[in-house]
C-alpha cells in the first residue's frame, strides 16, 4: 500500500500510527526531509516518517461510506475510521466490495431484523439499500434462482463476534423467502430453524468470551426445489469440544443442557435424581451457574419443544436426558486407594450412590460399571491379565467415559435432525451457511487451536482465491489489463499441516500409533523435519512447544496433550459396558465393533478425521458461489457502544479483510466513473473541460497533464493505482 512520498505536503490531513488508538488523525505542520511534524487531533505534536503516514480523505461521507471500496483512500486507517464512524451511529454493517463486515452491537436492535425489513430487502440488488445480512442472503437466493447454481455464505470471526446470531438471521431470511404456507404445520423451514436451539442446548456454553459460545463448527445446507421453496436440509458439525464435559474453569460453564436439566420441573428432576447444579463435580469446578437474562427452567421447556419440532420423539428425548443426567452422576463418583496400594476403590457411600444412579440411568450393571472404571484387561499372547488402575487412573477413566458418552450423544442428535428433516434427493440447488470458529491465538494453545487454525488456513485460501477472481472479473468487464503481481498464497502452511505423508497431522498419527512415543519425541521429530521450513519455528526456550507462522500471525502450540487429544479411542471395557446396556438408545450409541474393524483395529485419529471432513467441506464450498460475512467484536467487555481500535484492527487483519484490501490495492483500488472523475478533478485542467471532447478523452487528458502513469481507462471508469487519488487531491488542494 505504498503511497508516493510527494502526496504528503504541509497542510495535508493525515493518519499517523499511535500506540493506543492504532491510528490517529492530524495535520502536517512541517516537513523536514523524511520526517513530518504532525499536530494530532488529540493535541500532540509528533514526528513521524513520511513513508509511515497516510493521507486522510477530506471528503469523507457524513455517515462514512457504506462500501469501503468506494473510499477515496483505501488503506488501514481509512478502513478503521470508517467502521468506527458508522458504528457510532449504530450502522453495524459495512461492505468491502461484496464482503459484509458485521460489528456486534451487543444490544438488541429489533427494528433492524423485523418483518418489515425482511420485506424491504426482498429482491433488491446488493448495494441498493444499506448493507445488511438480509441483502447477502437475498443475493445468494437470487443468484441461485437465476443461475441454477448452489451458493454459500461463509460467516467467520472470533468467539463472540456474532457468527451464530448472523447465521440464524440468514436462515430466518432464507426461510422467509423459501417458506411454505403456514397452514401446512410442521414445515421443513421450521424444522431447520428449530434445529438451532437444540444444537445450542447441547453444543453451546458460557465461556469468558461469549455467554452463548458454540463449541462446535456447523455447516447447514438448505436445499430448494425448482420453485425456490425449501425442500430439505442437512446439518454437518465439526469438532465438538470434549474436554468441557469434565473440566471447566471459572467463570465459564459446562454445556447448557446440564443446567437446563437441573432446572426441569420437579417430577423430571426426581426421575433423573438431580438437584442443585452446585452438587455436581462437573459443574461446581466453576462458580458460575446462572446467566444474566437467561432462565434455564424456561430454556429447558423451549429445548423440549424444539426437539419435538425437529422430530425427536418423547421417548428419545427421555433417553437423551437420561444420558445427560448419568454423566452428572458419573462425575460424582470419586475414588480412593483400594486394598492394595496401587488400586482404586469407589471412595464412599455418596460415590456409591452416584455409581448406582449412573448405572441405573444407563441401564447397565453397577458392578460392570465399577470394573469398567477401575480395571483394565491386558492381553498377552498367553493370557488375559486384569490390572487395577490407581485412583488417578480411575478418575481419568471416568472422565474419558463421560466425554465419549457426551460426544456420541451430540453426534446422535445431529444424525437424528438430519434423518428427521431429511435431504431432498430431487433438489439440485442449495444454500450452505457456514458458522465456524475463527482464528485463535491464546497464551496456551493446544490441539484444539491447531485444528481451528488449520480450518482458518483452508478458508483463507478459499477466500483469497475468490477475492482474486472477483477482482479479475471486474477488470475483464471493463476490458483493462491487469496482471496480478502480489498474491500471497498460504499453500505452504497447509502443506506443513496436512501434507501426506510428512505433514504435522501425519507425523502426529504416527506418534500416536507408536507405543513409546511421547509428546517430546513427537516435538523432536517436528524440529528435525521442519528445521528449514519457512512457516515452522522452534521457540527459543521451548523444549516441546512449536510455532506456526499462520497467515494471521504466529501461534505457539503446547504439544503435551496433542497425542492424547488426537486419539479417538474408546476403551474396550467402556465399549462393552455400554453396548450391552438394556436401554436400546444407549446401546445404539455404541454399536458393537464389526469383526472386520476389530481385526484390523485400524487406528483412528481425530486430526485425520477432521482433515477429511474439511476436505469434504471445501469440495462443497468450491462447487458453490461464495458470499462472505466477517463478524467483528468491537470490544472484549461484550458491551454496547465501545469500539476498541486495537482489537478491531487485529480482527480485520486476521479475518482477511485487510488482505482483501491489499489485493485490491495491488491492482487499481480506486475507480471512478468518467463523470465523477471530471467533477472532482476537472479543476486541475479547466481547459480540457472547455473543449468538446468526450468524457473518456477528457479524463485521459487530465491524468496526462498531471503526469500520472500506470492508471487504466476502462469502458466506463477510470482505474487508479494506490496513492494516485491522494496525489490528485494534493494538487487540487493547492489550487483551491
Ligand atoms: P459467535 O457465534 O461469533 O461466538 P454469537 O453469535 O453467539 O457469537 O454472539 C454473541 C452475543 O453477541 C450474542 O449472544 C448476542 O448477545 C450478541 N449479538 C451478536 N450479534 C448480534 C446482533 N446482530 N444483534 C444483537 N446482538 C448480537
Ligand atoms: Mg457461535
Amino acid at each position: 500500500m505504498g503511497i508516493p512520498v510527494d502526496t504528503i505536503v504541509v497542510g495535508s490531513h493525515v493518519w499517523v500510527g499511535d500506540p493506543e488508538l492504532v491510528w490517529v488523525d492530524g495535520q502536517v505542520v512541517n516537513i523536514n526531509g523524511e520526517d513530518a511534524e504532525i499536530l494530532t487531533s488529540n493535541g500532540n505534536l509528533i514526528v513521524a516518517k513520511v513513508s509511515k503516514i497516510y493521507p486522510k480523505d477530506a471528503e469523507t461521507f457524513a455517515d462514512g461510506g457504506d462500501d469501503m471500496t468506494k473510499l477515496s483512500y483505501l488503506h488501514e486507517p481509512g478502513v478503521l475510521h470508517n467502521l468506527a464512524t458508522r458504528f457510532e451511529m449504530n450502522e453495524i454493517y459495512t461492505y468491502t466490495g461484496n464482503i459484509l463486515i458485521a460489528i456486534n452491537p451487543f444490544q438488541s436492535l429489533p427494528q433492524l431484523y423485523d418483518a418489515f425489513t425482511m420485506e424491504l430487502y426482498k429482491g433488491i440488488p446488493l448495494g441498493k439499500l444499506s448493507p445488511h445480512v438480509f441483502a447477502i442472503a437475498d443475493a445468494a437466493y437470487r443468484e441461485m434462482m437465476k443461475e441454477g447454481k448452489s451458493n454459500s455464505v461463509l460467516v467467520s470471526g472470533e468467539s463472540g463476534a456474532g457468527k451464530t446470531e448472523t447465521t440464524k438471521m440468514l436462515m430466518r431470511y432464507l426461510a422467509f423467502l423459501g417458506g411454505h404456507s403456514a397452514a401446512e404445520g410442521r414445515t421443513v423451514e421450521q424444522q431447520v430453524l428449530e434445529s438451532n436451539p437444540v444444537l445450542e442446548a447441547f453444543g453451546n456454553a458460557k465461556t469468558s468470551r461469549n455467554n452463548n459460545s458454540s463449541r462446535f463448527g456447523k455447516f447447514v445446507e438448505i436445499q430448494f426445489d425448482k420453485l425456490g421453496r425449501i425442500s430439505g436440509a442437512a446439518v454437518r458439525t465439526y469438532l465438538l469440544e470434549r474436554s468441557r464435559v469434565c473440566q471447566i474453569s471459572d467463570p465459564e460453564r459446562n454445556y447448557h443442557c446440564f443446567y437446563l436439566l437441573c432446572a426441569a420441573p420437579p417430577q423430571e428432576r426426581e426421575r433423573y435424581k438431580l438437584g442443585n447444579p452446585r452438587s455436581f463435580h462437573y459443574l461446581n469446578q466453576s462458580n458460575c451457574y446462572e446467566l444474566e437474562g437467561v432462565s434455564d427452567a424456561h430454556d429447558y421447556l423451549t429445548t423440549r419443544r424444539a426437539m419435538d419440532i425437529v422430530g425427536i420423539s418423547e421417548k428419545e428425548q427421555d433417553s437423551v436426558f437420561r444420558v445427560v443426567a448419568a454423566i452428572l452422576h458419573l462425575g460424582n463418583i470419586d475414588f480412593s486407594k483400594g486394598e492394595d496400594n496401587d488400586s482404586a476403590a469407589v471412595e464412599d457411600e455418596l460415590s456409591l450412590f452416584h455409581l448406582q444412579m449412573a448405572a441405573e440411568l444407563l441401564m447397565c450393571d453397577p458392578h460392570v460399571l465399577e470394573n469398567a472404571l477401575c480395571k483394565r484387561a491386558m492381553i498377552t499372547p498367553e493370557e488375559i491379565i486384569e490390572r487395577s488402575l490407581d485412583s488417578h487412573g480411575a478418575r481419568v477413566s471416568r472422565d474419558g467415559l463421560a466425554k465419549t458418552l457426551y460426544s456420541r450423544l451430540f453426534d446422535w442428535l445431529v444424525d437424528k435432525i438430519n434423518v428427521s428433516i431429511g435431504p431432498d434427493p430431487s433438489s439440485n440447488c442449495l444454500i450452505g451457511v457456514l458458522d465456524i470458529y475463527g482464528f485463535e491465538s491464546f497464551k496456551n494453545n493446544s490441539f484444539e487451536q491447531f485444528c481451528i487454525n488449520f480450518t482458518n488456513e483452508k478458508l483463507q485460501q478459499h477466500f483469497n482465491q475468490h477475492v482474486f477472481k472477483m477482482e479479475q472479473e471486474k477488470y475483464t468487464r471493463e476490458e483493462i489489463d491487469w496482471s496480478y503481481i502480489d498474491f500471497i498464497d498460504n499453500q505452504d502452511v497447509l502443506d506443513l499441516i496436512e501434507k501426506k505423508p510428512g505433514g504435522i497431522i501425519a507425523l502426529l498419527d504416527e506418534a500416536c500409533m507408536f507405543p513409546k512415543s511421547t509428546h517430546e519425541t513427537f516435538s523432536q521429530k517436528l524440529y528435525q523435519i521442519f528445521k528449514d521450513h519457512k512457516r515452522f519455528v522452534k521457540p527459543k526456550l521451548a523444549r516441546s512447544d512449536f510455532s506456526i507462522l499462520h497467515y494471521a500471525g504466529e501461534v505457539q502450540y503446547k504439544s503435551d496433550l496433542f497425542l492424547d487429544k488426537n486419539k479417538d479411542y474408546v476403551v474396550p471395557e467402556h465399549q462393552d459396558l455400554l453396548s450391552s446396556s438394556k436401554c436400546s438408545f444407549v446401546a445404539g450409541l455404541f454399536p458393537p465393533l464389526s469383526e472386520e474393524a476389530g481385526k484390523n483395529s485400524k487406528f483412528s485419529s481425530i486430526g485425520s478425521r477432521f482433515k477429511l471432513q474439511l476436505q469434504q467441506l471445501m469440495e462443497i464450498l468450491n462447487s458453490t458461489e461464495p458470499h462472505y460475512i466477517r463478524c467483528v467484536k468491537p470490544n472484549n467487555l461484550l458491551s454496547p457502544g465501545i469500539f476498541d481500535n486495537t482489537s478491531v484492527m487485529q480482527q480485520l487483519r486476521s479475518g482477511g479483510v485487510l488482505e482483501a484490501v491489499r489485493v485490491k490495492c495491488s491492482g487499481y483500488p480506486t475507480y471512478r466513473s468518467f463523470l465523477q472523475f471530471l467533477t472532482r478533478f476537472g479543476i486541475l485542467a479547466p481547459e480540457v473541460l472547455k473543449g468538446h471532447c468526450d468524457e473518456k478523452v477528457a479524463c485521459e487528458k487530465i491524468l496526462d497533464k498531471m503526469g500520472l502513469t500506470g492508471y487504466q481507462i476502462g469502458k466506463t471508469k477510470v482505474f487508479l493505482r494506490a496513492g494516485q487519488m491522494a496525489e490528485l487531491d494534493a494538487w487540487r488542494t493547492e489550487i483551491l
